[in-house]
């Protein structure tokens, strides 16, 4: 092994605990190096990636062409704000908007940043076009939802630990359970405030919840029958991440408003999108909302060579198949083991579920050796872990990965 630093992987995690804000709790390695499918640490050992930095990383790490067309603009030109025009950002928004079969496109920097902007877009159109009284639009949201971490996002999480102390709070939300028609229906009916329904089509950091079949479809056309907006979240599942190029693909829907992040730079660079229709998207006019960074040259070419590369590279044709692949083989595993109870998910946003309590700490013990063996994932919500992998992982080495897991997993059979 060639050590990629002079420093040792302690020594960095205990500079780290002494001088960062103890805002996360990562699993004990200290990556210094990253190529495909592939992440190194620092004493130069190699590693399968298996969560590719919360599903940003799907075109694979530091993927040549995009990093090639982030170099060439930051030596060309990084940021003007939008006090000016710049050269790139006009041809990024008519490749993204035609990309996804958009109007308009209102570009941010993060995810959170983007749900906020949805979140504003939605209550002026409410009172603009929907002609709800002022102040009292309504926006419903779904029991375990991951929006992001800013103010009001938190307001409307129901995780007491993303939440608790950072009151007061914002109000305007409705919470129903995810996965219910009825309950949605009950939220719309006789409801004439509410303005949109937000929801993530995979529950991604509940712990990969997929909904029933028509889910989707029939909130959509619930939506609809009521006037109110369809906001899809697609930060996670979006960009071939579960086998289509949005996960809403998966039930021909179209959301009203479409929220984009993490893999639309390819985890380059922090690029977010809001994509809607003239007749919602106009609501917003000059100094109504923006960024200083967002819609910036820099980023507009890093995202579409970034989404050049999920189309050149039909990632997610290989999300689908290697997807398919990985839950049957999870699941010959599962028939034989008492440590592993459950395989869930579509393409390549999958989780397992570990039989034991969800305060116990097998899960994290079990990607602890994990990691020993050579593949990165982490515990989300107890007993639960994630997998995603970069999207262009080939037969042979999902192969690999599924026997790394499947031994790790024996280890801990009761
Ligand atoms: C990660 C994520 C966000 C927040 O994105 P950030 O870039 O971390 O602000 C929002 N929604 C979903 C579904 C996410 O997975």
């Amino acid at each position: 092994m060639i050590t990629l630093s002079n420093v040792s992987s302690a020594e960095i995690i205990e500079k780290e605990n002494k001088y960062g804000a103890h805002n996360y709790h990562p699993l004990p390695v200290v990556l210094a190096k990253g190529k495909g499918v592939y992440v190194w640490d620092v004493e130069g050992k190699k590693y399968f990636d298996f969560l590719s930095a919360y599903s940003a990383v799907n075109q694979g790490h530091c993927h040549p062409r995009i990093v090639d067309a982030m170099m060439e603009q930051a030596q060309t030109l990084a940021l003007t704000s939008r006090a000016f025009y710049n050269d790139k950002l006009a041809p990024y928004e008519e490749y993204i908007t035609k990309y996804f079969n958009y109007d308009k496109v209102l570009p941010m920097n993060t995810g959170a940043e983007a749900v906020e902007t949805a979140i504003k877009i939605c209550r002026k159109w409410a009172y603009e076009v929907k002609k709800v009284p002022t102040n009292t639009a309504e926006i419903i949201v779904c029991n375990g939802n991951f929006h992001g971490r800013t103010t009001t996002i938190i307001s409307f999480s129901d995780d007491a630990n993303a939440k608790d102390n950072f009151g007061p709070y914002t109000d305007g939300f409705i919470t129903i359970d995810y996965d219910n028609l009825d309950a949605l229906e009950r939220a719309l009916e006789n409801n004439p405030t509410t303005a949109g329904f937000l929801v993530e089509p995979i529950q991604g950091e509940a712990g990969v919840f997929v909904p029933s079949e028509g889910y989707l479809s029939k909130a959509k056309a619930l939506c609809e029958k009521h006037n109110v907006l369809f906001i899809a979240d697609e930060v996670q599942t979006g960009i071939a991440r579960t086998g289509k190029l949005l996960a809403v693909h998966h039930e021909n829907v179209h959301p009203d408003i479409l929220i984009l992040g993490k893999a639309l730079s390819g985890g380059n660079y922090p690029v977010s999108a809001v994509l809607a229709d003239n007749h919602i998207m106009n609501v917003i006019g000059p100094g109504q909302h923006g960024s200083t960074f967002g819609g910036n040259p820099i980023a507009a070419a890093v995202a579409i060579a970034s989404l050049e590369v999920v189309k050149d590279e039909k990632l997610a044709e290989n999300a689908a198949e290697m997807g398919d692949l990985f839950r049957a083989k999870m699941n010959e595993y599962i028939q034989t083991s008492n440590i592993c109870t459950l395989v869930r998910g579509k393409g390549l946003l999958n989780a397992i579920v570990i039989n034991d309590t969800e305060d116990s700490s097998t899960a994290w013990d079990i990607c602890l050796k994990l990691r020993d063996n050579g593949l990165l994932a982490k515990p989300t919500h107890g007993n639960i872990i994630r997998f995603a992998p970069p999207l262009v992982m080939n037969e042979e080495q999902l192969l690999e990965c599924v026997s790394i897991i499947t031994k790790t997993l024996k280890e801990f059979e009761k």
